[in-house]
């Protein structure tokens, strides 16, 4: 049995994570290990849980959010416009 790190359910599926930081937490859930461990968009906030965009040490969640703080470069599609 595990203690989850967030909401303190022992659950004998919770599971262990170790961050690119060598940190490691417990969870009973990916929705508990989302609320504490996936960056949030620097942009809107939300909760970054596919790979993201990174630029000037920030995270986004989207190519939208990133060129409205100002990286104009960030594109959502590799196709060049027609
Ligand atoms: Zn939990
Ligand atoms: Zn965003």
């Amino acid at each position: 049995m595990s203690v989850c790190d967030v909401c303190g359910n022992d659950y004998d599926q919770a599971f262990t994570l170790r961050a690119a930081d060598g940190r490691e937490f417990t969870f009973d859930s990916f929705e508990c290990a989302i609320h504490r461990c996936a960056p949030q968009c620097a942009h809107c906030a939300c909760r970054v849980i596919g790979h993201g965009i990174q630029a000037r040490g920030f995270v986004y969640c989207c190519a939208h959010c990133a060129r409205v703080s100002g990286v104009p470069e960030a594109t959502d599609n590799a196709e060049q416009p027609a």
